[in-house]
């Protein structure tokens, strides 16, 4: 028995995700439409999305946002989660890549859940602030363009209501950030990481999930 986490190497992780998956059909037939495509690297792993999915029913999340759908694995993910009239501000610049993932919202029943807004995400979360809409999300999920977090961290926290819970994915970047680097993405999310280190608003968790997952919960 160890103090550190446990390696996955395949048979590890292929028994993980066959002692604990519980994948909605259209969740399977989306990932499965996504694994050939040329960015899927950019879908989160199905067992990520089940721990989303876990942490917006332990918080009772009503309202949420996603900053990165690319096929809309996740927002689906999140979608189910939540209650008939939960809702996911779902923000993304592409057109081509949500347009993938809105068949499969419509058959599992969830695409009135998700208002996707094809926009810059800074544009649609001071859109949603100027509105008055300050503390009033519980859930968001940060997965886009890595020198944008700290942009989209800052919004997301005015955001949320205390006790409200952001996502942050990749902080972990194939294990680049643990190494000097000049790459700006790398740049970016070690200084993210070594902000929210510190960041006194929050309450912090970097789970090696995927390829790193860090939860922060707002004060
Ligand atoms: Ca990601």
């Amino acid at each position: 028995m160890s103090r550190r986490t446990i390696d996955l190497d395949d048979t590890v992780y292929d028994y993980l995700l066959a002692h604990s998956l519980r994948e909605h059909p259209e969740q399977a037939a989306l990932r499965e439409a996504t694994r050939t495509h040329p960015r899927a690297r950019m879908q989160i792993s199905p067992e990520q999305g089940q721990l989303m999915a876990l942490l917006v029913k332990l918080i009772g999340a009503r309202r949420c946002i996603e900053i990165g759908v690319f096929t809309g694995y996740s927002a689906l993910s999140v979608a189910l989660a939540l209650p008939d009239d939960g809702r996911i501000l779902a923000c993304d610049v592409s057109d081509e890549y949500t347009s993938i993932g809105k068949p499969y919202w419509q058959r599992a029943g969830v695409a009135h859940k998700i208002d996707l807004r094809l926009a810059p995400a800074v544009e649609t979360l001071d859109a949603r602030l100027q509105a008055g809409e300050a503390g009033t999300y519980d859930f968001a999920f940060i997965d886009a363009d890595k020198t944008g977090y700290d942009a989209y961290y800052e919004r997301c926290l005015q955001l949320l209501r205390a006790g409200g819970l952001v996502a942050i994915d990749n902080v972990l970047w194939s294990g680049d950030v643990a190494r000097p680097s000049e790459d700006e993405d790398t740049r970016a999310l070690q200084a993210l990481n070594d902000k929210l280190h510190r960041d006194g608003r929050i309450d912090l968790s970097m789970l090696p999930v995927g390829d790193g997952l860090t939860l922060a919960r707002k004060r």
